[in-house]
């Protein structure tokens, strides 16, 4: 064998609830999960790495199942700002200046912090997304599913008022659309890269183009993830082009456009029943509640589809807004959020929380028979968490695992201590095998600092509620 994890607590995510096996080793070898079980019953006699896996809870590796990791670099740019203004006025003057060097500089970062937090799937949502894989997440040895961006409208919109109709340009979703089909090709037979086709919103994309998605994600057996009802801007420009009575859902309802390939990211600008239909279609949806409660005080309507028997994950979608893409603080913040909403201190226990942050996100994105629980066959995507901690103590086994409530309510994810992707080491005793992380700190301040310089001119004329906060000494 190449790692064997022993007398540990593992987390299977499949079984009987969690498919808790305390006392238990598990065996990795050519990257897959050869063994696992109870420590007698498992030999790891020849092992080329052994890990102590006493006082660690072994689990598999948290799906960040919707990020845009490159504006990392943008953290703390834009928030605590109107809906209205989140978007063209608060981040907009900033995400102008970003170069394709600053995106890479700025995924590396986020990925980093994710991967640090006990992340070892990403779904990476951007323009030319083949330079993130290539450039951040196949070097480091991640596991990321490609989503190119596509839509037709011009980056710049900070002088548009909300219901001034974007103007479209064929060319450009082109353009995307054949950098998204590029992508099959160049990552056929890689084991880390998955590809799934992103035309951004129903607002930014004409219904032309993506019908011929639609289409071409069908023959690639493939799926669209797509921006669905995020709010009050998408839905001034969805009743200024279809009409006063039209919604997003109503609009990809009647054109065909609802099903099981399509995963929505956020719905919360969705009424009950249009969720009922989404989930009668069984489109699958991902709740980013940090991302969402900060740019639209919402929360992501996760409760109410999963009770609808929908398929449900998470997402940290931006750090510029909500600051981070820590999986292990969307569990805690999607509880107690939900909680709060339905007044109801029942909804989203720990364990459905940690079931939507793994195996949840597994099979929302169709990545299932890979990863996102630990069986024999299985990629290893594997986490360790050290229990010994201040905020993880007591550690109790008996009547009941309370390191299981404590996992979302009480750790912040600098816990994890091993991470392991494909049988690989990606962190070892929390410490990175191939980042230097400080480099990378170095680098994306420095680039940081840049921009919002050049963005200083643009950013104050675009006038947010930030350059007030800015003039009244509070930021
Ligand atoms: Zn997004």
């Amino acid at each position: 064998m190449d790692i064997a994890i022993y007398n540990t607590t593992l987390l299977t995510m499949q079984g009987k609830g969690l498919g808790i096996i305390p006392n238990a080793t598990i065996g990795i070898e050519d990257g897959l999960i050869i063994c696992l079980g109870k420590a007698k019953t498992v030999d790891h006699g020849k092992t080329d790495q052994i890990i102590d896996g006493r006082n660690h809870i072994t689990m598999p590796g948290f799906i960040n199942s919707h990020i845009h990791s490159g504006i990392t670099l943008l953290r703390g740019a834009a928030q605590d700002v109107p809906e209205l203004e989140w978007m063209n006025k608060a981040i907009g003057p900033f995400i102008k200046h970003l170069a394709k060097d600053d995106l890479i500089a700025g995924s590396r970062l986020g990925v980093m912090e994710g991967l640090s937090s006990g992340t070892t799937t990403f779904a990476e949502y951007t323009d030319n997304v083949r330079d993130l894989v290539e450039k951040v997440y196949l070097p480091w040895g991640v596991r990321v599913v490609a989503i190119e961006t596509i839509n037709e409208v011009s980056r710049d919109r900070s002088k548009l008022k909300p219901t001034d109709l974007y103007t479209f340009d064929q060319d450009k979703g082109i353009a995307a659309f054949k950098r998204n089909k590029q992508l099959f090709h160049t990552f056929t037979g890689n084991p880390l890269v998955s590809v799934m086709f992103g035309p951004q919103a129903l607002d930014m994309i004409s219904l032309e183009l993506l019908k011929e998605i639609q289409t071409e994600c069908q023959e690639r057996m493939s799926k669209v993830h797509m921006h669905i009802a995020q709010g009050e801007r998408e839905r001034l420009q969805i009743q200024g082009r279809f009409g006063k009575d039209q919604t997003t859902v109503k609009v990809l309802k009647s054109h065909d456009l609802l099903d099981s390939n399509l995963i929505a990211a956020h719905i919360h600008d969705t009424t009950p029943e249009e969720r009922e239909l989404l989930v009668d279609h069984k489109v699958g949806m991902v709740g980013c509640p940090s991302s969402i409660s900060m740019i639209d005080g919402i929360v992501p309507p996760v409760g109410h589809y999963r009770s609808l028997g929908g398929r449900a994950s998470l997402g940290t979608d931006q750090a510029p807004g909500p600051g981070h893409h820590n999986m292990i603080r969307e569990l805690r913040t999607i509880s107690l959020l939900t909680k709060v909403m339905s007044q109801d201190p029942t909804t989203i226990p720990a364990w459905e929380a940690l079931q939507l942050g793994s195996v949840g996100g597994s099979k929302n994105l169709g990545l299932d028979k890979k990863v996102g629980s630990l069986e024999v066959g299985k990629q290893a995507d594997i986490i360790t968490i050290d229990l010994k901690k201040v905020n993880l103590t007591p550690e109790i086994h008996k009547p009941f695992y309370n390191f299981i409530p404590n996992l979302v309510y009480s750790m912040n994810g600098n816990e994890v201590d091993n991470v392991i992707i494909n049988g690989e080491f990606i962190i070892r005793d929390y410490k990175f095998d191939k980042i230097d992380v400080e480099a990378i700190i170095n680098d994306v301040n420095q680039r940081a600092t840049k921009i919002f310089t050049a963005a200083e001119d643009d950013w104050i004329q675009a006038d947010s509620k930030l350059v007030d906060f800015h003039r009244r000494g509070y930021i």
